[in-house]
C-alpha cells in the first residue's frame, strides 16, 4: 500500500472545520489591520532562497526540497514565505504603487526536517510582511496580530520573548567581543557551534548542547552593545506593547544570526505543546529587499505555524466548535420516487440549503440513521400515504414537530425552513 511521505500529513474531513476557523480567525484580525492578501509560488528558483533566508541556515543548508526539473533549471519548495512575497514586491513595483505595503499569507510550507511531534515535512503558516516603513509601531504590531490571534482562538499558556540585534554596524561589533569570549572555549563547543563560530557565531546561542549553553550563559550580550538609535527603537516596541496590553518578557538570546535583519525579532511560545513550542516567529530584517536586487526597503515580518496552534488549542481545549449541520436530509419512503426526491434535493441546494439524501437504496430506518449522522434540521419523507394525496411530510427533528404540505409547494416548504 502506498502511503503518505514521511513528514506530511492528510487533513481529514473531520478536521477540516477547526482549520477553516483558525483561518477565519487569521483574516479577520489581519483584514481589521488593513494587511492584504497575497498568494506567491509553492516553488521558486533556488537562488532565492540562498540569498533571501542565507545559505548559513538549517534551512537552506540542510532542510530544502532541492530538485532539478526537466529544464535542467534548480526549483525549490518554499521553506517560508517572506523571500517569495519580497521577490513578488520587487518583481511587481508594488512600492510605487503605495508607499507602505501591508500584506498576508497562508499556506503550504516544505523543510526536510526529522519529523516528531509538531514537526513536519509539509506544514502550514500564516503570517505577514510589512513593507516600507521602519516605524517601530510596525514591528509592536506584528506582535500585537500574532497575540490577538491566539486570544481569540482561546489560547492562555503563552510566553512573549522580543529581543533587538539592532543595527548592522553595532552587531559588527559586538560579534568581535563575542568572537573574543568564545575563541578560549572553541574546543569545548559541540562540533556544530565549532561551525557556528566561523560562519555564523550567534547562532551558537541557539544550540541545544548543555555544555554549549554552560558556556554561552556568561557571554557578552548584544544588547549592551546596541546604539542610541536601536536602543531607542526598541524602547519604542517596548512601550508600545505596553500601552497595548501585551505581556512580554526580553530575551536577549533570541538571535536571528543573519546580517540582514535589523531590530525586533520576537517568538510566541506555548507552554502547552511539548518540545517544539513555538508557535510563532518574526522580526525585523530591513536589508532584505536590497540584497535580493530591490530598492532600500526596510521591512518587518513574522511567520506562524498553523498545525502547532491547532495543537496547542487541542491540548488546552481552547475551543469549540458546534457540531456541523445540515438542513435537510430527504427521505424517500418508496420505490420509484428517487427521481422526484432528487429533483426536490437539487432545487433546495440551489436555493441555498444543506441538503442530502439516500444514494445506496437503503432501507427508511438506515435513511433516518444517516439523517442523524448528518445532524440534519429537518426531514423531509417523500413517499408513503401522504403522498398518494399529493403531499410531503416535514420534520423538524429539534422538537418532532410534523407538517404537511402539498407537494407542489416546495416554495412554501423551503420558506419554512429557512425560516427556524
Ligand atoms: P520559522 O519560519 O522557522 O521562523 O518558523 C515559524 C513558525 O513556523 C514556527 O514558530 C513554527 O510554529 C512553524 N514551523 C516551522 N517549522 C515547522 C515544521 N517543520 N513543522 C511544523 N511547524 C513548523
Amino acid at each position: 500500500m502506498i502511503k503518505a511521505v514521511t513528514g506530511t500529513r492528510d487533513i481529514l474531513p473531520n478536521d477540516i472545520p477547526k482549520w477553516n476557523f483558525l483561518l477565519s480567525i487569521v483574516e479577520s484580525v489581519f483584514t481589521k489591520f488593513n494587511y492584504k492578501e497575497i498568494r506567491t509560488p509553492i516553488f521558486e528558483e533556488t537562488s532565492l532562497f540562498a540569498r533571501g533566508i542565507g545559505e548559513a541556515t538549517d534551512i537552506v543548508s540542510k532542510e530544502m526540497y532541492t530538485f532539478i526539473d526537466r529544464s535542467g533549471d534548480s526549483v525549490t519548495l518554499r521553506p517560508e514565505m517572506t523571500a517569495g512575497v519580497v521577490r513578488a514586491f520587487i518583481e511587481h513595483s508594488l512600492d510605487k504603487k503605495q508607499n507602505l505595503n501591508k500584506l498576508f499569507y497562508a499556506g503550504p510550507m516544505f523543510r526536510q526536517e526529522r519529523p516528531q511531534a509538531g514537526r513536519f515535512r509539509q506544514f502550514h503558516q500564516f503570517g505577514a510582511e510589512a513593507l516600507g516603513s521602519n516605524d517601530p509601531l510596525l514591528d509592536a504590531e506584528m506582535i500585537i496580530m500574532s497575540y490577538d490571534i491566539f486570544n481569540r482562538l482561546g489560547l492562555k499558556n503563552l510566553i512573549v520573548k522580543i529581543n533587538s540585534l539592532g543595527v548592522p554596524e553595532s552587531r559588527e561589533n559586538y560579534k568581535k567581543v563575542l568572537r573574543q569570549y568564545v575563541e578560549p572555549h572553541l574546543n569545548k563547543l559541540s562540533s556544530e557551534s565549532k561551525k557556528r563560530f566561523d560562519t555564523n557565531i550567534m547562532r551558537i546561542f541557539d544550540s541545544k548542547e548543555e555544555n554549549d549553553q554552560k558556556i554561552m550563559a556568561n557571554a557578552p550580550l548584544l544588547i549592551e552593545y546596541l546604539d542610541e538609535e536601536s536602543l531607542q527603537h526598541f524602547e519604542k516596541v517596548k512601550q508600545t506593547l505596553l500601552s497595548n496590553k501585551i505581556p512580554f518578557e526580553v530575551d536577549t538570546k533570541l538571535v536571528r544570526g543573519l546580517d540582514y535583519y535589523t531590530h525586533t525579532t520576537f517568538e510566541i511560545v506555548s507552554g502547552s505543546v511539548g518540545s517544539q513550542s513555538a508557535l510563532c516567529g518574526g522580526g525585523r530584517y530591513n536589508l532584505l529587499v536590497k540584497e535580493l536586487g530591490g530598492s532600500e526597503t526596510p521591512g518587518v515580518g513574522f511567520a506562524a505555524g498553523m498545525e502547532r496552534i491547532l495543537l496547542a488549542c487541542e491540548n488546552e481545549k481552547s475551543f469549540l466548535l458546534d457540531d456541523e449541520k445540515i438542513d435537510v436530509f430527504i427521505v424517500t419512503i418508496e420505490k420509484g420516487l428517487e427521481k422526484f426526491a432528487y429533483q426536490t434535493a437539487v432545487d433546495f441546494r440551489r436555493k441555498g440549503l444543506i441538503v442530502d439524501l439516500d444514494y445506496l437504496s437503503r432501507s427508511v430506518k438506515a435513511q433516518m440513521r444517516e439523517a442523524n449522522r448528518f445532524n440534519a434540521k429537518y426531514v423531509l419523507f417523500i413517499g408513503g400515504e401522504e403522498f398518494s394525496r399529493d403531499e410531503i411530510v416535514l420534520k423538524n427533528m429539534r422538537n418532532s414537530e410534523q407538517k404537511n404540505f402539498s407537494k407542489k409547494d416546495l416554495d412554501k416548504i423551503f420558506e419554512s425552513i429557512k425560516e427556524k
